[in-house]
């Protein structure tokens, strides 16, 4: 059925979550996506803005576990300054890896929301044990794009230049 994709919430990204809603919401954990969720994909580290969002997640008394499809390496990498539970390559929308977070969350899959920027699998895999799934516009199609206007407006520039060179010749 269509409605095992729709996200409980939608945000622009995650500090823009209301936190206060998922306490009022008996959430007690956040299972979090790295790639497009927190960073976009080519950046390594965890940036300052995300290490005083994670901080503040935990002071407001949310458990924390990163749940990545990405390699080990990744996110052993990423999760370096941030240093909480956080599980790699797992294979979301697959059940398993949810399932070992709230183990070691030690909450219920209906006290976890789980925070991601695909409707594939962070959403499916998190409606389909029940979980409060929140979606966040992917981070790196914004930049993805404009990257790619750059590259146009310098092939643009860079032809007009060709151009010149020949008429000066
Ligand atoms: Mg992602």
């Amino acid at each position: 059925m269509i409605k095992k994709f729709y996200p409980d919430l939608i945000a622009d990204n995650v500090k823009k979550i209301d936190l206060n809603y998922l306490l009022e919401n008996n959430i007690k954990g956040l299972i979090l996506d790295i790639d497009n969720t927190l960073v976009p994909d080519y950046v390594e580290e965890a940036g300052d803005d995300i290490i005083k969002w994670v901080d503040k997640v935990k002071k407001m008394g949310f458990k924390v576990c990163i749940v990545s499809n990405a390699t080990q390496k990744r996110v052993l990498k990423f999760n370096e300054k941030l240093g909480v539970d956080a599980i790699s390559r797992a294979s979301k929308p697959g059940k398993k890896s949810f399932l070992r977070a709230i183990k070691i969350m030690g909450i219920k899959a209906e006290e976890t929301a789980v925070i991601g920027d695909q409707i594939f699998t962070d959403i499916y895999g998190g409606n389909k044990l029940n979980m409060f799934t929140i979606l966040v516009k992917p981070i790196a199609t914004k930049e993805f794009i404009l990257v790619r206007i750059k590259r146009l407006a310098e092939k643009f520039v860079l032809a007009k230049h060709a151009k010149s060179n020949q008429k000066r010749t």
